[in-house]
């Protein structure tokens, strides 16, 4: 199954709730996500059969990575149930999570023991002041740090850190953070900011392009490039010529790429979105509680993929990607 760019579909990440511990200031700013925002209602929630079964039909399309996310998704209480019907799916070869870190120090053992492959680690910075700033409710660095290490003591490792860079706002964490995450083995990827959703205020001017944050990484630590793993994948890798691991460099910004994009993404309602930055989701949920086959549901997913020709970040790098988008919180990123 390919869409209209012949791009099939390979990756399905899952957002298993749109609520969160942080309110990170470039993805839900207090401002907007203050005590009166109004979150979904557990009803509207996939249950994780209904969750189980949509993955098990993108896994007969081909299908062969899931990504747990949010929202947080730790904040979802018997997750290592789903991820323990997850990787029982036939096809499906990788199980990861996307977490920020909070909740993990005490939940990475029981998720690893439910079949957990991977997980991410977001961690934009390794001073308090800046975290704090970044995170919007002050959790500290510590916290997350003990998440990692956590995790990898649980066979989840090699550990993937996330750190979005802003202009001006934790710049100055580049070395550090590459410091801290060359002596732990952990990779760190760095992710352009990016302008989803339309409550964040997105500026060009505050995106540090990720050319600029591999030279000032290299002329530290000697860096040469890395082949990708696999058609498809989303960051440019490049290893430290002192043998001290990897680094990679997510450009959606100044280098999309949509050309092999073959992600699709579930939000925690059930509305199946084929591009991060559309306004328009297309409802699963509905059709599952109104009693769909395999078959039919088959079919729909089909129908959806076939018709697809997203291709947004190369059309903002050519100054035409103005319209209303779907939230990061909500989508999962
Ligand atoms: N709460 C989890 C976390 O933070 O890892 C999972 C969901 S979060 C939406 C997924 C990823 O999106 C995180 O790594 C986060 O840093 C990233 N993200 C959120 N807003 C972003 C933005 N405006 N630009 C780039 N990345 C962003
Ligand atoms: Fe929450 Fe993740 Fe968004 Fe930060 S990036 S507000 S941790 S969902
Ligand atoms: Fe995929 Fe849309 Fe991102 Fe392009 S902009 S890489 S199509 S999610």
């Amino acid at each position: 199954m390919v869409d209209r760019l012949q791009r099939p579909v390979r990756d399905l990440r899952i957002s298993v709730t749109d609520r969160c511990n942080f309110r990170c200031r470039y993805c839900m700013p207090q401002e907007v996500f203050g005590p009166g925002f109004a979150f979904l209602p557990r009803a509207e929630l996939l249950s994780f059969e209904e969750i189980t079964r949509i993955a098990r039909a993108f896994a007969r399309h081909g299908v062969t990575k899931l990504r747990l996310t949010g929202g947080e998704p730790l904040l979802r209480r018997d997750l290592p149930d789903l991820i323990r019907m997850l990787v029982a799916i036939e096809g499906i070869v990788d199980v990861a999570l996307t977490t920020n870190g909070s909740l993990l120090a005490a939940r990475a053992a029981e998720l690893a023991a439910a079949g957990l492959h991977r997980v991410s680690v977001s961690l934009d910075a390794l001073d308090d002041p800046t975290f704090a700033a970044m995170n919007g409710v002050s959790v500290k660095v510590a916290r997350v740090l003990a998440g990692i290490d956590a995790a990898a003591a649980a066979g989840l490792a090699p550990v993937k850190v996330n750190m979005v860079v802003q202009r001006g706002v934790n710049e100055h964490a580049l070395l550090p953070m590459a410091a801290c995450f060359r002596e732990r083995g952990h990779t760190l990827r760095f992710i352009e900011y990016m302008d989803v959703g339309s409550t964040n205020a997105w500026q060009l001017e505050e995106v540090v392009p990720a050319a600029e944050i591999r030279d000032r990484i290299h002329a530290r630590w000697p860096l040469e490039p890395v082949d990708a793993a696999y058609p498809g994948e989303v960051a440019a890798r490049y290893r430290y010529r002192d043998g001290a691991g990897e680094i990679g460099l997510i450009t959606s910004v100044t280098q999309p790429f949509c050309g092999s994009c073959s992600r699709a993404r579930l939000s925690a309602d059930g509305r199946l979105y084929t591009c991060l930055f559309t306004a328009v989701g297309h409802d699963l949920r509905g059709p599952l509680r109104a009693g769909v086959d395999d078959d039919e549901l088959d079919a729909q997913i089909s129908r959806i993929w076939r018709a697809r020709t997203d291709r947004y970040s190369e059309q903002r790098a050519s100054g035409q990607g103005h319209h209303a988008k779907v939230e990061m919180s909500y989508i999962g990123g």
